[in-house]
């Protein structure tokens, strides 16, 4: 009898672990259905576009060349932008799923490299010159309220061609960096002396990153996010971007390549954010990219 007993109970212990295995499996498949619905789901709902496009402008000046677009053409680009439904935004926006996004817009991204006077610059008179590119872009805001003043600018602060340092003009840095931010664009870093990154050690790589970070947020109020590495140049080690350099603490989240294409938005498997496509704004890549062609 006793014998009898004790099978019972030790068959009916047996029974309840099983039962319980079995329910703590069923658990865990419902949770991960769960959470792979929701991501699905997220990332369906998140987005109505796969990609946007990250454009890269040099010189605005003329005559019109593999670095330069004319002023006439930037016009024209804001233009065809307008009419075809995209909508202007700051590349760190990216990092928010794109605030302020109106529904059915497509995001657009005007990235500057190299920091010239053509893209900011002021007149004797102390007018803002309507043919650089901000001056473009403040006049097309004003025609059109609903195109926000949005551009980012990747800027160089030490290189030897004075036209290239901060936009040129000395005395309106501080003032130029300023205005910017104000006017809701974002300031952004090319390294301090336009660097080659893939020729520098990690050491100087960390110097020239975190030293363009302290400058250009301190000179605009605000904080530093965005980097273009110089001829889209990388470090062997991209642990660089981000981290610290003597007392100076610096977080680049996103990085742009000099090429590239349209970028894949983020959530998806191809989004990388130290490697952010790009499209240079030469008619060749308007041709390719958006099918439009040169008057
Ligand atoms: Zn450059």
């Amino acid at each position: 009898m006793k014998k009898f007993l004790f099978a019972l109970v030790f068959f009916a212990v047996a029974l309840l672990i099983v039962f319980s295995f079995l329910r703590y499996i069923q658990a865990i498949s419902v949770t991960e259905t769960t959470a792979t619905t929701s991501t699905t789901t997220t990332l369906v709902s998140r987005f109505s576009f796969k990609r946007f496009p990250v454009l890269e402008y040099h010189l605005v000046s003329c005559p019109e060349a593999r670095w330069s677009r004319t002023p006439e053409n930037f016009r024209s680009d804001l233009e065809w932008l307008y009419v075809n439904n995209y909508y202007p935004v700051n590349l760190r926006d990216i990092l928010d799923d794109f605030p302020g996004l109106p529904q059915g817009k497509t995001p657009v991204v005007l990235t500057f490299d190299d920091s010239s006077s053509s893209q900011f610059r002021y007149l004797a008179d102390g007018t803002l010159d309507p043919d650089c590119a901000v001056g473009i872009i403040k006049a097309f805001h004003d025609q059109h309220p609903d195109w926000p003043m949005r551009a980012t600018f990747f800027i160089v602060i030490g290189t030897n061609n004075p036209d290239r340092n901060i936009f040129g003009q000395k005395e309106l840095r501080e003032k130029k960096l300023k205005q910017l931010t104000g006017w809701g664009m974002e300031v952004a870093s090319h390294t301090y002396w336009h660097d080659r990154l893939n020729k520098c050690d990690e050491k100087f790589c960390r110097y020239t990153l975190s030293k363009s970070y302290q400058e250009l947020k301190d000179l605009s109020g605000q904080e530093i996010v965005s980097l273009a590495t110089p001829m889209g140049l990388y470090p062997s080690n991209e642990a660089v971007f981000s981290g610290q350099y003597q007392s100076i603490k610096y977080d680049y989240k996103l990085v742009c390549e000099v090429a590239g294409g349209l970028q894949p938005v983020p959530g998806s498997p191809r989004f990388n954010p130290y490697h952010i496509n790009r499209i240079q704004t030469i008619w060749p890549e308007w041709e390719k990219f958006f099918n439009r062609r040169e008057y």
